[in-house]
């Protein structure tokens, strides 16, 4: 009786109006999995979520589907509403990654196993499995990318004396555990040209904590590009940007776009990014972004529900992983999927892959 009183509070004070999908009846064979997504702002997260949907429905499941609207107290009402109506098991791409520590608790309580998607979530022992994309190897390919565009070569003083580049750096969002991995995955091929001066960070911003970018937003991204630009360049050049996210890509490309970039005399840098969104991609094809970093949503989706099902059915996951993601608590066993660069020379692959039509890209 309390749990149907609390049903219908939650209900009354429009828990269920913020989210995605309605409540279904837990009917399934398998029952009902809670999917809780961050945000609807990025469309990585739309079709995660629908591809899990579907494939969690494919293998006999039915599924509640939430998005947080990138806030956190959004996030954890969502969990708990779940919790409360008794879903099997929760697949969790956390706001904060360090928010749901109570939560979590409840939901060990009542006996509802978790896994932590793409993002782990810190802090707690009550996370099962974690499904990811190696999150280092996507820093690197980054740095990776802008050493090799830029022609960098090895790291040498004398390299160094002949000519510099200058580049400026952007972090993921502070609450996102994989913002230190991409940051740290960049900075390890960046650090050595930093040393030797082949490549000069103007606005002297080397640390993350001073690149970070909250949610990921793109227009806070573009805020602090047209900050770094007009105290720190003038007349001199941008040469490369490190950005996280095709998001953060977008911002920094307008900026430097109002601050005269993007024409003969002046061409864009080499600008990163990550996930292989629909309009970054366009703007890697028509010549603005440079870069981005493609993680297959539908593997990852296709991997969460893998161990979804197998842990409902008390089967062991497959992991590939068992060292790398420490959440303070525990060591949580991992899935990891390789992540590929793409820039102008490879778009083809993601339509090969049939991750986008021909027609998209056009
Ligand atoms: C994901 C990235 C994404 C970013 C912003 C990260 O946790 O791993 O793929 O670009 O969040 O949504």
């Amino acid at each position: 009786a309390a749990a149907a009183l609390l049903l219908v509070s939650l209900t009354a004070c429009g828990q269920e109006a913020r989210g995605g999908s309605r409540y279904k009846a837990d009917t399934g064979k398998g029952g009902t999995i809670g999917l809780a997504m961050p945000t609807k702002a990025s469309e990585r997260w739309i079709a995660d979520g629908q591809n899990m949907a579907k494939q969690f429905e494919k293998a006999g499941y039915q599924t509640d589907l939430q998005y947080g609207d990138d806030k956190v107290e959004n996030q954890i009402a969502q969990i708990e509403n779940m919790i409360t109506k008794g879903r099997k098991l929760l697949v969790i791409a956390a706001i904060d990654g360090a928010a749901l520590t109570e939560v979590l608790q409840r939901a060990h309580d009542a006996g509802i196993p978790v896994i932590s998607y793409d993002r782990l979530i810190l802090g707690t022992p009550y996370v099962d499995y974690y499904a990811s994309f190696d999150n280092e190897r996507v820093g690197e390919l980054e740095g990776k990318y802008i050493v090799e565009k830029l022609q960098l070569g090895e790291p040498s003083a004398e390299a160094a004396r002949r000519e510099s580049h200058s580049i400026e750096l952007f972090a993921g969002s502070p609450d996102d555990n994989n913002t230190k991995y991409f940051w740290n995955g960049a900075l390890k091929v960046l650090q050595p040209y930093l040393k030797t001066g082949q490549l000069v960070v103007r606005s002297g911003q080397t640390k993350m904590n001073q690149a970070t970018t909250l949610r990921w937003d793109g227009g806070t991204a573009q805020k602090r590009m047209d900050d770094l630009i007009s105290k720190n360049y003038g007349e001199r050049r941008v040469d490369a940007v490190l950005s996280p996210y095709d998001g953060i890509s977008i911002g920094i490309i307008s900026a430097l776009k109002s601050a005269g970039y993007g024409t003969k005399s002046r061409p864009l840098p080499v600008v990163t990014g990550q996930d292989a969104e629909l309009a970054s991609v366009k703007s890697i094809i028509g010549g603005e972004q440079t870069q981005t970093v493609f993680k297959d949503t539908r593997k990852l989706a296709a991997q969460a529900v893998a161990m979804g099902d197998a842990v409902l059915n008390g089967r062991k996951p497959e992991v590939n992983n068992t060292t790398d993601y420490d959440n303070g608590k525990k060591i949580v066993p991992s899935y990891l999927l390789k992540p590929v660069s793409i820039d102008k020379s490879n778009t083809q692959l993601l339509v090969d892959e049939g991750y986008f039509t021909a027609e998209q890209l056009k």
